[in-house]
């Protein structure tokens, strides 16, 4: 067996300021960026004129270069974006979805994706090329695809390759990673899921082979073997700097999934304790969590599912029902706001939103609306050729098993 290359470990920025934006108020309401600022965040420089404008300021000036671009943009704003940002949204909806929503649009020459770095990569991958993608903050990362690294991922793939020699291992990666990890996929016969569709593509993977490589979230990767009666013990977390990922030849041989060693830092906030403690307050509540949260979350809830049918869920439940709900906190705000007839709160009793999604602020926004309107593209995201190419195989896949 090849042993992995030893790299130092290192977590990923993005995973260390998780917090910094965790409040123990009630209110999320956005403050200027001048105050924002301080939280102990990297932050795109952005030109002094807008750091002192005021939210009311702000809020004129996009109207009026929105309104200015017309058609020629899209807004896209991602569920878990803050509802400041999600006013000025043309859609909203899950990555996956904004994207193709950008994607079948025709005579675009821009789309401002307001979610984070992976988003805007898969939206140039499926928009046309003459669509240019823009993020408006390029340190809006995801901290979950940043702990997939790809070289790392390419000595794990050529490792395992090895191991398991004539017995094929497919790989699949969730939505939320890195077009390269994507596009590594894409080559090696892999796929990409979401977490809709994720029980149906392992079904896909292990019509084809005989074990499966999960990317880069391993409690969704944990939740989906589990829905398949894939036990425990035949499940084994790599991780990217122990020789081996960490497992023994016999654990390797006896795996039908190797689950990267990744996690979204938001959906992992969410504990048992959480959930019991929102049974005690709410005897008849629903707990509803997103599988990204850790298998024991899972299994104390009643049900699980994607942002999107969690939104369906408490969107078609009966007046008068109650929602206790395991995940990101700006979607649970809404959810509760526009749902005024059910109780809706979430898990957490501190609010924690997606720091790297919360670093879309809306002066950011109205930066990259004023310098189109200019005739200059600010923070456009481009992938490659051959990683897109690749990329879009491994997305085509996931499309034909839907
Ligand atoms: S909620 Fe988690 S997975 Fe989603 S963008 Fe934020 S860190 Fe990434």
């Amino acid at each position: 067996m090849t042993s992995t290359k030893y790299r130092p470990r290192t977590i990923p920025i993005t995973e260390i300021e998780q917090s910094a934006f965790c409040r123990s108020t009630s209110s999320l309401k956005s403050k200027t960026l001048a105050e924002e600022l301080k939280a102990g965040v990297r932050w795109q420089t952005i030109p002094a004129e807008y750091r002192t404008l005021e939210s009311d300021q702000v809020v004129e000036r996009i109207r009026d270069a929105r309104a200015k671009l017309g058609e020629r943009i899209m807004v896209l704003g991602h569920h878990y974006q803050r509802d400041e940002v999600i006013q000025f949204a043309d859609f909203r909806g899950d990555s996956y979805n904004l994207s193709k929503y950008a994607a079948e649009t025709k005579g675009l020459e821009a789309v401002i994706f307001c979610g984070v770095h992976f988003m805007a990569e898969t939206a140039d991958v499926l928009t046309d090329s003459d669509v240019s993608v823009i993020l408006p903050n390029l340190m809006a990362g995801c901290s979950m695809a940043d702990m997939a690294k790809i070289d790392d991922v390419e000595d794990c793939w050529d490792e395992l390759t090895e191991v398991y020699g004539n017995e094929k291992i497919i790989p699949i990666t969730y939505m939320n990673s890195t077009a390269a990890i994507k596009s590594l996929c894409g080559e090696n016969g892999g796929i990409v899921c979401t977490s809709s569709n994720a029980t149906k593509v392992f079904e896909w993977a292990f019509e084809r082979g005989q074990r499966v490589l999960f990317l880069p979230d391993q409690h969704l990767g944990r939740n989906t073997g589990l829905k398949l009666g894939i036990p425990s013990d035949e499940m084994v977390v790599w991780s990217p700097f122990k020789g081996s990922g960490g497992n023994s030849l016999e654990q390797l041989q006896k795996a039908k999934v190797v689950l990267w060693e990744g996690h979204c830092s938001v959906h992992t906030r969410f504990t048992v304790d959480q959930v019991q403690i929102a049974r005690g307050k709410h005897p008849s509540v629903n707990v509803i969590v997103h599988p990204e949260c850790p298998q024991d979350v899972l299994a104390a809830a009643d049900m699980n599912g994607s942002t999107e049918l969690i939104i369906k869920t408490i969107s078609e439940a009966e007046a008068g029902t109650e929602w206790a709900v395991g995940t990101e906190i700006s979607l649970v705000n809404r959810l509760a706001k526009e749902h005024p007839d059910k109780t809706v709160f979430c898990l957490d009793p501190v609010v924690c939103p997606c720091s790297t999604m919360y670093r879309i602020h809306p002066t950011y926004l109205l930066w990259v609306l004023e310098a189109l309107n200019d005739g200059v593209i600010v923070n456009q995201i481009s992938v490659d050729k051959n990683t897109q190419k690749n990329a879009l195989v491994a997305l085509e896949r996931m499309l034909n098993v839907n």
